[in-house]
């Protein structure tokens, strides 16, 4: 059974609406070998076959339809509108979740958890061990109101970009090819101009969007939102009402001052702010940021990615964007899924078990997506063993997961 707070699966790709996948394949020149493939793979694939991508670009509404549609084939229970809000342990064993769904309160047993989350919210309730923040300052990501405009015409972005590079990161879009993704991030004087006449916030840093399948819509990464801790409901409505403030600002400054946005419009902004970071679990091992520029490997691998470290700094915190040498990958241990004080619970995406900087590389969609199926994988195997999760003997998870293509 999946159980999910919000009326519709995806999480922080839908109601969030990151909707770019950052990078999980190696490139050799010619073409991309993928480290992630399996479940994602097949959401990529019906993705693409619904008109829902451009290259690793989606739609969140696409996502939406194909995720619940994948989960309805494989047999999966979906309560959706409920909200997990306690555990119920005895000893090392979690034996029930409490959840409210609007009509009453109810009690669901089952003999394996996984606590997807993000925020961690089954460990904490279950106080099972975690960290959350840098391991000296507690700082935690900044987080960020994803907003989606319509109006764009693109080959007049680009043609921009190829006219005043300055104004923008070296790696942005200058050539429009129809059929590939679209990528900007700069406006440095538009942004430096409108902040000192009090026209926008001053924490936002740039303007930064990719485009999405539908002709002339793109999804802004750009707001920028700082000293709030996300696994807090008081600090959140604050967060939501000063990331739609700057969503305003910046939508209005794009149609006035930025080429190709003047016919632009806002679409939405993300049902729920982006939340980059709050709490990880301990688990059996710790994936470090030294594991991540390694490309560490393990003999009990469940996952992959070469995703580097990226933090998003706080106010006087710099920010972080570290990269692998292309070819290098790490991999990601059954360890870190499994959570210490307990038995029966795992817990995969970016709550898995790490340091700030570990959870910093591994906290993507894709290696999110690796994670939760190799947690799936164990969790099934585990119903032998009673859920049991370390029971599970490796060699018939990874005869698994190597044939899905993640190991
Ligand atoms: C602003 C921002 C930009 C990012 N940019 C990128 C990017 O460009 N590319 C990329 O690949 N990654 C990016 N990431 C990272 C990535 O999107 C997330 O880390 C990843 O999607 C997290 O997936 P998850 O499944 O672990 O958690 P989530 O997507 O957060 O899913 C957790 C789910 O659990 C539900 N839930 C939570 N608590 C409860 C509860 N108590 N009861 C019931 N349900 C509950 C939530 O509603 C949610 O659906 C970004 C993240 C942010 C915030």
């Amino acid at each position: 059974m999946l159980i999910e707070r919000d009326g519709f699966v995806g999480g922080t790709s839908t109601a969030g609406l990151v909707t770019p996948f950052m990078k999980y394949w190696i490139d050799d020149g010619t073409s991309r070998r993928p480290l992630v493939a399996g479940i994602f793979a097949e959401l990529n694939d019906r993705m693409i076959a619904a008109g829902g991508m451009v290259e690793n670009g989606f739609s969140p509404t696409a996502f939406r339809r194909v995720a619940a549609d994948l989960l309805a084939d494989a047999g999966v229970t979906i309560l959706v509108q409920t909200m997990i809000t306690d555990v119920l342990r005895s000893g090392k064993t979690l034996r029930a979740v409490s959840v409210h769904n609007g009509v009453s309160g109810r009690t669901l047993s089952a003999s394996v958890f996984i606590d997807t989350t993000g925020d961690g919210d089954l460990l904490f309730l279950a106080e099972a061990p975690w960290k959350k923040g840098d391991e000296k300052t507690g700082l935690l990501q900044a987080l960020t109101m994803f907003f989606r405009v319509g109006g764009i015409v693109m080959e007049d972005v680009v043609q921009d970009v190829a006219r005043r590079p300055g104004q923008f990161f070296d790696w942005s879009t200058k050539k429009f090819v129809p059929g590939q993704i679209v990528s900007v991030a700069g406006y440095h004087e538009v942004v430096e101009r409108a902040k000192q006449r009090g026209a926008l916030a001053d924490a936002v840093q740039y303007f930064f969007f990719t485009s999405l399948p539908a002709s002339g819509e793109g999804a802004f990464n750009t707001t920028n939102i700082l000293g709030l801790d996300g696994s807090s409901s008081v600090e959140l409505t604050r967060a939501e009402i000063s990331g739609r403030r700057q969503v305003t600002q910046v939508v209005a400054l794009l149609k006035s001052e930025c080429s190709g946005f003047q016919h632009s419009y806002l679409i939405e902004t993300g049902i729920q702010v982006g939340v980059r970071e709050t709490r990880r679990a301990v688990g059996d091992y710790v994936m470090t940021g030294g594991d991540i520029r390694s490309g560490a490997k393990f003999p009990d691998a469940v996952a992959r990615g070469n995703y580097g470290v990226d933090i998003h700094g706080q106010k006087d915190e710099k920010s972080v964007m570290e990269y692998l040498r292309e070819g290098d990958y790490y991999e990601v241990p059954a360890r870190a899924l499994f959570v210490q004080q307990t038995e029966n619970l795992l817990t995969a995406g970016r709550s898995i078990s790490s340091t700030r900087e570990g959870q910093a590389a591994l906290r993507i969609q894709a290696t999110a997506a690796a994670t939760g199926e190799a947690a799936g994988v164990i969790a099934s195997q585990s119903l032998v063993y009673n859920g049991t999760v370390r029971s599970v003997p490796y060699a018939s998870v990874r005869g698994v997961l190597s044939k899905s293509g993640n190991v």
